[in-house]
């Protein structure tokens, strides 16, 4: 597979979805066969990364090749390929509704079925930490656990996947349930959430039986 030419497409397609405007945001993929890590260029217009401007290191962050200075968000990447092994694509976006919840540091709710089957129950916000520090690194790692979205304090998202694909579907949903638990806040109604049994089924239903291929 080519992962640089995977990762330039990638690019373009975070900025036409809406997620980030201009150079803001990163991408970045593990190839799980050798564990390389492919990041995007720092500071690049998305249209104008080429396959050779890709970083390509290892796990420790050694460059492997590429000339250019990879994304200010290297560690954050690096810290959470170390530490979660079912990853291997992580899309950092800054997208606006998604932001509300991160400039009021609190957690997104599974209120909509594509959350719980996608996201897990909850996706939770940082703490506010520095772009590109160890600090948001950590805080990043921490407020993901095991799920596969977390909002970034002030700042962003961060979704993950085993593949590009699913840390693409992460990242629309949160917008989505962000966008929506916006709405219904602003209601001032009681929200009712997705119950964890509930949520647990439909993640059960959706890694196990869905789709034309299982049963
Ligand atoms: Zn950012």
């Amino acid at each position: 597979m080519n992962y640089k030419k995977m990762l330039v497409e990638a690019g373009k397609r975070m900025v036409e979805s809406g997620l980030t405007v201009e150079t803001w945001g990163n991408l970045s993929l593990r190839d799980p066969d050798t564990d390389l890590i492919y990041l995007t260029p720092s500071g690049m217009q998305y249209d104008d990364i080429e396959e050779e401007d890709i970083v390509v290191m290892d796990l420790n962050g050694n460059r492997v090749e590429g000339e250019r200075k990879p994304t200010v968000e290297t560690p954050m990447h690096l810290l959470i390929y170390q530490n979660r092994f079912d990853v291997n694509a992580i899309l950092h976006t800054h997208p606006i509704h998604s932001l509300v919840f991160g400039v009021l540091h609190r957690n997104i709710p599974a209120i909509i079925d594509e959350a719980a089957q996608t996201l897990g129950d909850e996706v939770c916000c940082t703490e506010y930490a520095l772009p590109g520090s160890e600090e948001i690194a950590e805080e990043a790692l921490r407020a993901l656990k095991d799920h596969y979205a977390c909002i970034l304090a002030n700042h962003g998202a961060v979704c993950v996947g085993k593949d590009l694909d699913y840390a693409f579907k992460a990242a629309k949903v949160l917008e989505m349930t962000a966008e929506i638990y916006h709405y219904a806040l602003a209601t001032g109604e009681k929200i009712t959430r997705i119950s964890e049994e509930d949520g647990e089924y439909m993640r059960d239903f959706m890694m196990n039986h869905y789709g034309q291929n299982k049963e």
